[in-house]
């Protein structure tokens, strides 16, 4: 469970996020919708402890900053795009997560094969298209097989038949259990995927409600 509780970042002049409260449960894909610049990866990054909120709080199962103190092993995120290092192959930069987080090596070849980058494995980084790094981000936030995971706009650059395993990805994530938090600026990947909208503009809550009620108001 993700607890937001009115969460408040300013950057000089900048308010980034203006007073946020919202709840994220388990067992649910929830949606974190809003256009460029509403805040959602600010708010993404103080909740795993990666900024600092200027007022309010962020917690994952009643604790802050879960990230730093916990690893891979409580929260998993795609931010970005991923963040691996263009030089590495994708097998060299999850074992390096891996050896950093005590995971075992095996956790490795599990998630490239979940994500459909095993064929890949050995090329480097650096030559991999969007989608495919975006799949690399995917297999680093599951790499610890966190209950509460965190993916900042990760359709960004799939196909739209890597659109519709990652839906798949989130239902069965949530199915088992997990915390799913999934940004969007589209309402459109947002209405099949998500089973609770959050929605926010200019850093405030707009709306926090089921899908079906977010669909009947219109
Ligand atoms: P979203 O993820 O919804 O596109 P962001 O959280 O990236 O929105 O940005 C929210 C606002 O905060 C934007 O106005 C953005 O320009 C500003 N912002 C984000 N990060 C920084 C930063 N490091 N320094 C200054 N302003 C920032
Ligand atoms: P259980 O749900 O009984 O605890 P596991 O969590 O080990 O069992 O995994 C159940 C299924 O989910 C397995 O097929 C496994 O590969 C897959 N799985 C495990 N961890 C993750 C994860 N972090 N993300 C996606 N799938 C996972």
């Amino acid at each position: 469970m993700i607890e937001v509780n009115q969460l408040t970042k300013r950057y000089g002049g900048v308010t980034a996020v203006n007073g946020l409260t919202f709840t994220v449960r388990p067992g649910h894909v929830t949606g974190f919708l809003g256009p460029n610049g509403a805040g959602k990866s600010t708010t993404m990054r103080m909740i795993l402890g990666l900024n600092r909120p200027t007022s309010g709080s962020a917690t994952v199962d009643g604790q802050p900053f879960a990230r730093r103190r916990h690893g891979l092993r409580h929260v998993g995120a795609l931010l970005d795009a991923g963040d691996a290092h263009p030089g590495r192959s994708a097998a060299a930069h999850l074992w390096a997560l891996a050896r950093s987080n005590g995971l075992p090596r095996r956790r490795v070849a599990e998630v490239l094969r979940e994500v459909g980058l095993e064929g890949v494995a050995r090329r480097r980084v650096g030559g991999f298209s969007l989608g495919m790094r975006q799949r690399l981000g995917i297999a680093t936030a599951l790499l610890g097989d966190p209950p509460v995971l965190l993916f900042d706009e990760p359709v960004n650059g799939l196909d739209p038949e890597g659109v519709r395993w990652v839906r798949g990805l989130f239902r069965r994530l949530a199915e088992q259990g997990r915390t799913v938090l999934v940004s969007s600026h589209l309402m459109s990947e947002m209405e099949n995927t998500a089973d609770h909208l959050i929605v926010i503009g200019q850093g405030e809550l707009i709306a926090d409600e089921s899908r079906t009620e977010f669909a009947a108001r219109g």
